[in-house]
């Protein structure tokens, strides 16, 4: 490999950048073992590259480049089961399942080339989250190298010591995952002025059976996607129960894969994914359109999507204030090197025991997530001192999310009983998205 070459690992889809010492790329488990036992220094994995958090970011680290482990080891399509090696794209996965009609559900459809292994180490989700969940819900078993060299095989009840780790606790080199049998989808738009409108249908067909997807568009984005510049709320149902289906379905959703792009190509390189309760969406977005942030989101899971070009910093820091003002977690782009501030303190040492479990030495993915704290559990008496304090930490949380679920039930009786006088305009409208259609025919770009 030559310099040039080199540099391609120093950076990712975040844009930072580092330093790449040597690059390995392992054919199988024991080359990978081998590795991890004789290098000392600090390794980093890299799946595809396109987390946007820097977490494949190097700090004159080696790098494990699992593209040659990308096989399908197994395939059973009656058992609907599938042990795929973490280099595997998404992409190659699906066009292998595809012959079986079948497909493993969740997938960012903006980002084909991310792989197995990338996607189970930030436990991704996709564009139909809202009913398929996210990649976890789709493991039987995972088998990973951790830090000391060894090969350990998960249980579903260990699963997140590796899925969601960001890989600091392990080298993932294989999964067997469920599958779902590809089902004939179809869609209904409604486009209005009246933000309103859009929550309100949102609220009430959100737990619909058969609504896979509910995607919101600001106007600035509707805009650059050629529609007509309205508000959208995009319905996908895994039925043919919208009225949009066949080739015109599958051109929408070829165009409503490609906003990141467009954004992107428009300068808009910078992004937050904030997860919020649904009672909160509403103001968050009114927050972004106030500000002129172009946004897109999925009301089913509560990830609104919201884009900075690069000298918005100012912009952007508000849009984060606002978001810590409505209690947002992170969606689903991981914490890697960017987010390590955000993390609460309670999860960054439960994060930090874990890690050092299966990683004492510390030597993958140094300061991705949580910086160590070696003083942790150093001290005198601190175990049963440390005891005590996360249990009283766990009893505070226990009271507290019961204290927010019994507000939340209060909330949502008051907001679900509409007025009689309400209750026709509201069914009207409801109805009207199974009617509405585009004013230009989805006006190609
Ligand atoms: C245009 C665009 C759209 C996106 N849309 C979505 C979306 O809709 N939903 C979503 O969830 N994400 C999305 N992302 C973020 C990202 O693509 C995904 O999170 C993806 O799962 C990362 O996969 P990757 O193979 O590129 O991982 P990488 O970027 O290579 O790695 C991500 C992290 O996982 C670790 N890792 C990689 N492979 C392994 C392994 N085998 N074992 C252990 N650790 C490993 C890396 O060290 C790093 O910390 C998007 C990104 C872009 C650029």
């Amino acid at each position: 490999m030559n310099k040039h070459e080199l540099s391609c690992y120093n950076t990712d889809a975040s844009r930072l950048f580092g330093e790449t010492e040597v690059v390995f790329f392992p054919k199988n488990v024991t080359e990978v073992q081998a590795i991890i036992k004789e290098i000392d220094g600090a390794i980093v994995i890299r799946g595809a590259g396109t987390g946007l958090e820097g977490g494949c970011i190097p700090e004159k680290s080696s790098i494990i480049d699992l593209c040659k482990m990308n096989k399908i080891i197994d395939f059973n399509p009656l058992k609907m089961q599938v042990r795929v090696e973490a280099g595997a794209t998404i992409k190659e996965l699906n066009e292998k399942l595809r012959k079986a009609s079948l497909e493993f559900p969740i997938y960012s459809s903006e980002n084909e080339i991310s792989t197995i292994g990338g996607m189970i180490a930030l436990n991704s989700s996709g564009a139909r989250s809202m009913k398929y969940g996210n990649v976890k819900d789709w493991i039987e078993e995972i088998e990973f190298v951790n830090g000391k060299g060894e090969l350990i095989k998960t249980t579903k009840a260990d699963l997140m010591d590796i899925c969601g780790m960001e890989g600091i606790t392990g080298i993932i080199v294989s999964a067997n995952l469920r599958v779902a049998p590809i089902i004939e989808r179809s869609a209904s738009i409604f486009q209005t002025d009246n933000l309103s409108e859009i929550f309100l249908i949102a609220r009430k067909i959100r737990s619909e059976k058969e609504v896979s997807m509910l995607k919101i568009l600001s106007k600035n984005v509707s805009k650059l996607l050629g529609f007509p510049e309205k508000y959208y709320l995009i319905v996908e149902f895994d039925s043919y129960r919208g009225k949009i289906r066949g080739e015109e379905y599958e051109e929408l959703i070829r165009k409503l894969n490609n906003i990141t792009r467009i954004l992107i190509s428009e300068g808009y390189y910078n992004s937050e994914d904030p997860k919020l309760f649904f009672d909160k969406l509403k103001e968050f977005v009114t927050f972004l359109e106030i500000n002129n942030v172009p946004y897109f989101g999925d009301l089913g899971t509560g990830i609104i999507y919201a884009f900075f070009k690069d000298l918005e910093d100012n912009k952007r820091g508000m849009v984060r204030t606002a978001m810590k003002k409505l209690k947002a977690k992170f969606g689903n782009y991981g914490i890697g090197i960017l987010r390590k501030d955000f993390l609460d303190s309670f999860d960054a040492k439960i994060i930090q025991r874990v890690k050092l479990r299966y990683d004492p030495k510390n030597k993958i993915n140094k300061g991705k997530m949580i910086d160590i704290d070696f003083s942790i559990g150093k001290t005198e008496d601190s175990d049963s001192k440390r005891k005590e304090e996360f249990k009283k930490e766990i009893q505070e949380m226990i009271a507290k999310e019961k204290k927010s679920e019994k507000e939340k039930a209060k909330i949502k009786d008051a907001s679900e009983k509409p007025s009689d006088s309400n209750k026709k305009a509201e069914q009207d409208l409801i109805n009207s998205i199974m009617t509405n259609r585009m004013n230009n025919n989805g006006g190609k770009r």
